[in-house]
């Protein structure tokens, strides 16, 4: 819809306390019975105060910078979807990644955003410690918000590392989760409209 690929880095680190964060990873490997000082991990803790900034850099994410002048008013009330926007995420019950794809509809009433900031709202709640139903719901909040839409509909799905490394049956590492709101949820025919757009062509989830 527009051109503003020039702003990748817009939320490319959290503002984190790097101190703690670093004086807490060298308690973990003295925690876990390694050593600290032995080479491979001198440095470890300050690359995981690192990785953790950016990993969890939702928290510090500007929604009105990152989405400022991506808002058109414009007379079009057809389904806009956006589909496989490839997100990374990380539970809060283990701090272990879950990742995937959501997929996002909504149905302007006389707003819309523009197309590459869809993929920047997901990532805005993604990258923070989430569960997936939570992160599913303030992505659509977010944009009913926003937008002010007929509705807004969510879909992610996603593999849980804490499922699958733990040892859990595989089955139960793959989870999806919805929200629906407005014409989504009151229309069973724009509902179905969005869900079978979304499984056309669309490739299972492997990695
Ligand atoms: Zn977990």
């Amino acid at each position: 819809m527009e051109s503003d690929d020039n702003d990748n880095n817009y939320i490319a680190t959290a503002r984190i306390d790097f101190e703690s964060a670093q004086a807490s990873i060298t308690e973990l490997i003295k925690a876990v019975g390694e050593d600290p000082e032995r080479e491979g991990l001198k440095r470890t803790p300050e690359r995981v105060a690192r990785m953790y900034a950016e990993l969890l850099s939702g928290y510090s994410a500007d929604a009105e910078k990152f989405i400022n002048g991506a808002i058109f008013h414009i007379s079009y009330d057809e389904m806009v979807l956006v589909r496989d926007i490839e997100f990374y995420s990380l539970c809060e019950h283990h701090m272990l990644p879950f990742l995937g794809r959501a997929h996002v509809a909504y149905i302007p009433a006389g707003t819309v955003i523009g197309l590459s900031k869809i993929p920047r709202i997901v990532d805005m709640f993604a990258r923070r410690l989430q569960v997936q139903e939570r992160m599913t719901r303030q992505i659509a909040d977010f944009i009913s918000d926003l937008l002010k839409p007929q509705g807004v509909a969510v879909v992610v799905e996603a593999m849980h590392l804490c499922a699958m490394m733990r040892g859990v049956k595989k089955h139960d590492a793959r989870m999806t989760t919805s929200a629906m709101h407005g014409a989504f949820r009151a229309n069973l025919a724009t509902r179905n409209e969005f869900l079978e757009n979304i499984a056309r062509g669309s490739k299972p989830l492997q990695f």
